[in-house]
């Protein structure tokens, strides 16, 4: 089982198997930045995770003049696919989910991404946000308007109101005020070059390309496009751009992690 968590979800922490098995069930992540077109790789990589079960899904992008754009969908791909095709979203970076609900019914307003109040920063989450209940009521104290029931959300507006012109930044302080089990895949309007993600207790990687890069849940998910990834581990932040990863810990101490080759025995 080991073997098969660290091969399928990441997971290279003993003991943490039983638990990498339950996330299994909750939800994907899928993210994009180089020069091609985020939304058609997210989708892709998102219909490499349905295993897991989910309920909604949903694509972010910043588009090519600096807007965040997105398409959420209540039911499967197949549904987002046709959205994408009737109202297309055009952008190199961006985040994709599918949502297995916890907090909050499945719903267009409930599933990922969730956006800051002023619309800029958009968020998708594998796990579950345990203290935020008094978080969005400190953020609601603070003139903050939610638009979900979601645990979720909170990180949206935390990010917002750390943010200040530095994207990693603004993601590292909001984590360090969550308790829970997450990965989070983080984009910006005004960051338009970098895309962030960190993880606690849920499985992410960060597939490497040449001029282009992913976050996934799983190996699996980016199979098709790379078969080079960094395993990411507890409480390690990613800034990630078109040229190339940085994983730091939460106090922004690099860290050197060894690029995991996929074999060609797992290629499907
Ligand atoms: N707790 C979050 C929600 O209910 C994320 C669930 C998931 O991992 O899909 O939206």
């Amino acid at each position: 089982l080991q073997a098969y968590c660290r091969q399928i979800t990441g997971c290279i922490k003993h003991g943490a198997c039983t638990r990498e098995r339950k996330s299994l069930k909750m939800c994907g992540i899928v993210g994009y930045i180089g020069t091609r077109q985020a939304p058609a790789i997210c989708l892709a990589g998102l219909r490499r995770l349905e295993y897991r079960g989910y309920d909604s899904a949903g694509i972010a992008v910043v588009t090519d003049d600096g807007r965040l754009d997105l398409r959420k969908v209540v039911g499967k791909l197949d549904v987002m696919a046709e959205t994408l095709e009737s109202q297309p979203l055009i952008g190199s970076l961006g985040i994709g989910h599918t949502r297995w609900a916890t907090h909050g019914k499945p719903s267009v307003e409930n599933s990922h991404p969730h956006l800051s109040c002023d619309g800029k920063v958009a968020v998708v989450h594998n796990g579950i946000i345990e203290n935020y209940q008094e978080l969005r009521a400190q953020l609601e104290s603070e003139g903050h308007e939610f638009r979900s029931q979601t645990d979720t959300e909170v990180m949206a507006h935390l990010v917002e109101k750390y943010y200040d012109g530095d994207l990693r930044e603004a993601a590292r302080k909001a984590v360090l005020d969550l308790h829970g089990a997450f990965a989070f895949g983080i984009i910006c309007a005004d960051s338009p070059g970098e895309l962030i993600a960190v993880r606690r207790f849920s499985p992410l990687v960060v597939g490497i390309g040449e001029g282009e890069n992913y976050i996934a849940s799983d190996m699996g998910a980016i199979r098709a496009e790379t078969d080079k990834v960094y395993v990411i581990g507890d409480d390690e932040l990613c800034k990630i751009t078109a040229a190339g990863v940085e994983i730091t810990d939460l106090q922004l101490a690099p860290i050197e992690r060894e690029v995991y080759e996929l074999s060609l025995i797992h290629i499907s």
